[in-house]
């Protein structure tokens, strides 16, 4: 049974003091009654460690947002993954679309952080989606297969390694516009089939595939209800503890 999993990206929002407050609102939104769903908070580099100390005792896990994939050099402004390992981090988000799309990452760059990630012994949440030009064209599925395959396509995974995709259709990140449940759940079915076919069927049964793209505690129900999304990737609705704590009570398995 794959465990869902519910994942807060606070992409660059947060000073640490307010880190520490949303922080202590979840543990009084959720703590007292138990949920399913596995949590993980994803702040940014600067809030890691402060977030990593406040969690402690929770059982929620800790995310970066990125990372570079050399260990150590002149790579000015970049964070490695052992860096980020030694602040706690046991996941990194990788291939966001606002890293592909403002900041120029290519599949090429986002497979060869994949496999440093993985060398770390961080488990990646790799993000593929397409753009709405893309859906309207009727391409989604082979853009998102072509995404797959330029980051894990062909690669040799040490037994035990694990890793999450993120389906994140572009047109729905941070727009308000969110997926149908059977939209959602035509991307996610062909992932899973990707998976079966690239390493095994016990791998596709597995991994975790996250739907992310304006979820909010309306439409998690829907989307959760669907047998191939395991979860969700939450960009603004995780910046309100309420909101936040609402998905994750409502994403169960
Ligand atoms: C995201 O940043 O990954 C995301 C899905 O954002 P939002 O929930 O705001 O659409």
């Amino acid at each position: 049974m794959r465990k869902v999993l519910v994942a807060a990206n606070w992409k660059m929002y947060m000073t640490r003091p307010q880190a520490v407050e949303l922080v202590r609102q979840l543990k009084e939104e959720l703590l007292a009654s138990p949920h399913e769903a596995q949590v993980v908070l994803a702040p940014p580099f600067t809030a890691l460690e402060t977030v990593g100390r406040e969690i402690q005792g929770t059982g929620w896990g800790l995310a970066a947002q990125n990372g570079f994939w050399e260990r150590e050099g002149a790579f000015t402004g970049e964070v490695s993954f052992p860096m980020l390992v030694e602040l706690g981090c046991s996941m990194v988000i990788l291939g966001h679309s606002e890293r592909r799309q403002i900041f120029g990452e290519t599949d090429e760059w986002i497979r060869r952080k994949v496999l440093a990630a993985l060398q770390c012994g961080l488990t990646p949440m790799i993000c593929v989606g397409e753009i709405l030009e893309q859906r309207d064209q009727g391409r989604t599925l082979e853009v998102v297969r072509g995404q797959l395959t330029q980051a894990l396509g062909g690669l040799e995974l040490e037994h035990g390694r694990e890793f999450l995709i993120a389906y994140e259709p572009v047109w729905a990140i941070g727009t308000g516009r969110t997926a149908t449940p059977a939209q959602a759940q035509e991307v996610h079915a062909m992932i899973r089939g990707w998976l079966g076919e690239n390493f095994s069927r016990a791998m596709a049964d597995s991994t975790r595939i996250l739907y992310g793209g304006s979820v909010k505690p309306d439409n998690i129900a829907d989307l959760i209800d669907c047998p191939d999304i395991d979860g969700a990737l939450v960009g603004g609705a995780s910046l309100k503890a309420e909101t936040f704590a609402s998905i994750v009570r409502l994403g169960r398995g």
